[in-house]
Parts: C-alpha cells; structure tokens; sequence
C-alpha cells in the first residue's frame, strides 16, 4: 500500500486541507476530497499526474466526515469520472441537507440557545441558520453515496469517532500500521468537538465523544496517522495524551469558574472568550456546551432550570 498526500496550504488556522490518494492492490483511493476550489482542483490532478496517474485512474472515494471541507470535490470528480462514493452511514442526511433534518437541526439550536442563556446573540445565530438553509440546494451533494459496513474494505477497517462531528471516522489498515485521521487529532491545534443533534434531537456528549474516541485511537498501534489539516503525525499515542489533558484542563478551568457562583453557559462563555463570543458565536459556544456536558456527566456540575434558562453549579464533593 502506497499513500500519496495532497496538502493544500491556507491561511487559515487549519494551515492546509489534506487529502490522500491511496494504492492499495491495484486500486487507487481518494481519501476524502478538499474543499470545492480550483486550487485543491489542481492540486488533485498534479498530485496524480505526479504520480503516474490520472483522473480516470481513480476507483472510488472515501469520506471521513460530512464537513465541506473534506468533501468539496466530490461532485466535480463523480461528475467526471463516476465512481463510488463511501461515506460515514451518519453523513448522509447532513451531506444530503435532508430538509426534515435541518429543520429539526435549526429547531433544536433555537431552544439551545434559549435555554443556555444567550437571549439576541442566539437569534441572530438562528437567523443565520435559516439564511444558510436557502443555499442548500446548491451545497447539497448531487453525487450518489454508499454508507460504511464493517465489510466494506478489505484492507481499511472504519472505526466509529464521533466528537469533531457525529459521523466522523477514521480509517486503519492493519498491515500497514497507516491511521487516516480526518479531524479527529491535528498536529497543530486541538481539533473542535462541536455540538450537535443526534437524529432523534438530542443534544450529543460531544466532548466526552470525543475524548472516547481520541482513546480508541490511541489504542491502536500505527506508525502514522494522515489528518485532514496540517502536519502528517508520527506520534499520535503522545499527541493523543496531550489532547486528553487539554479537554481536562479546560473542563477544571470552568469548574473553578462555578466555584464562586451559579452560572448560565451564556455567561461562562462571555467570561472565557469576549471578543469571539460575538464574532465566533457558535464555536464559542459548543465548547463551553460540550464542556459542560463533560463535566455534568463525570458528576463535577449540576443544572436547574431557571426561568426557562439552565443554571450550572459545581457540585461539592461529599468528604
Ligand atoms: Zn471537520
């Protein structure tokens, strides 16, 4: 099994947008798909090129999660070369814009917000929503896709890592000892576990998702792990630990930050992040969300319902 890297740099905090172009007996994979940009357009084509390939060379497509930035050339490739795609079972109502899914999805952050205290700031983040919704037709995957089973590769197993994202997976061949990482750990920055719906409407533990994940990651013994931004990892048990100590250190940061007082997740977030609060509302948000979920479900912090908003409180240890 060969493994071609495609990393596109930007400006952004993600540095690049990686994708791999994978040989394994005989068949050339696309591990994930870039965003919809001529730039990762190019790079593709001079990635294969490069490498004695060409578009018609491809034989299918795995995705790692629904995110626009893993999946943006898919349609531009199918639509040129028709070839299966695979993605996580859980991607396809998010990838398809099912529209009874995100209607419930918009429903279930209005009441969100409402309940963790954010008052204008989370209208104005659901009229965003809604404006989002008009777009997406376009952004809509056209492309027909295949949903994941444990049989669906002979060399690749899918492992189940929600967190970053409810679908999220990553991809491990065993004779290799190759990791394809999508989000789930970046070399550079800890990567986001953001919150979000399940499918009947519930509010997933994505913190705690995710920090189960990163363990089930770190159990696996691999010599490299390719992750969808940055740098290619060749330590990840090490890194992974780093990212374990980070979700607790930030957890025990808004632990003490309850010690004073009872707080609504509104007034922790203007607390923690004050200019981001308005200019990343939602990122900000879904961390102390998820952050206190995690804190919740290992028995640190309790919440009452006041006035329609959620009050946390740290809760005191029996001595
Ligand atoms: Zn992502």
């Amino acid at each position: 099994m060969e493994v071609f890297p495609i990393i596109v740099p930007t400006r952004s905090s993600l540095k690049s947008f990686n994708f791999y172009i994978m040989k394994d007996e005989g068949s050339l994979s696309l591990i994930d798909a870039g965003v919809n940009s001529s730039k990762c357009w190019d790079y593709l084509n001079e990635a294969l090129h490069h490498h004695g390939f060409s578009l018609e060379d491809l034989d299918q497509i795995i995705i790692t999660h629904n995110h626009e930035d893993h999946v943006g050339l898919v349609d531009r490739i199918v639509s040129s070369r028709n070839i299966p795609v695979y993605v996580p079972e859980k991607a396809i109502c998010r990838l398809k814009r099912d529209r009874d899914f995100f209607e419930m999805r918009m429903e279930f952050f209005n009441k969100l917000y409402k309940e963790m205290g954010c008052g204008v700031e989370g209208d104005v983040q659901i009229k965003k929503l809604g404006a989002a919704m008009a777009s997406h037709e376009e952004k809509r995957l056209k492309s027909d896709v295949i949903p994941i089973g444990k049989q669906t590769f002979t060399s690749l197993e899918p492992l189940e890592t929600p967190g970053h994202s409810p679908d999220h997976m990553i991809y491990y061949d065993h004779g290799q000892k190759v990791i394809f990482g999508g989000d789930l750990l970046l070399n550079h920055i800890s990567s986001n576990a953001l919150v979000e719906p399940d499918e009947s409407g519930n509010r997933i533990k994505t913190v705690l998702e995710h920090e189960q994940s990163l363990k089930k990651c770190a159990s696996i013994h691999a010599n490299v792990l390719y992750p969808g931004h940055g740098d290619i990892i060749y330590d990840h048990r090490m890194l992974v630990e780093k990212r374990l100590r980070g979700i607790s250190r930030k957890a025990s940061k808004i632990e003490s930050e309850l010690e004073q007082e009872p707080r609504t997740a509104s007034d922790i977030a203007l607390t923690f992040y004050k200019d981001r609060y308005y200019e990343q509302f939602s990122l900000v948000m879904s961390e102390i969300i998820g952050h206190l979920d995690y804190l919740e479900a290992n028995g640190k912090v309790t919440k009452e319902l006041s006035g329609g908003v959620w009050v946390y409180r740290k809760l005191r240890t029996q001595q």
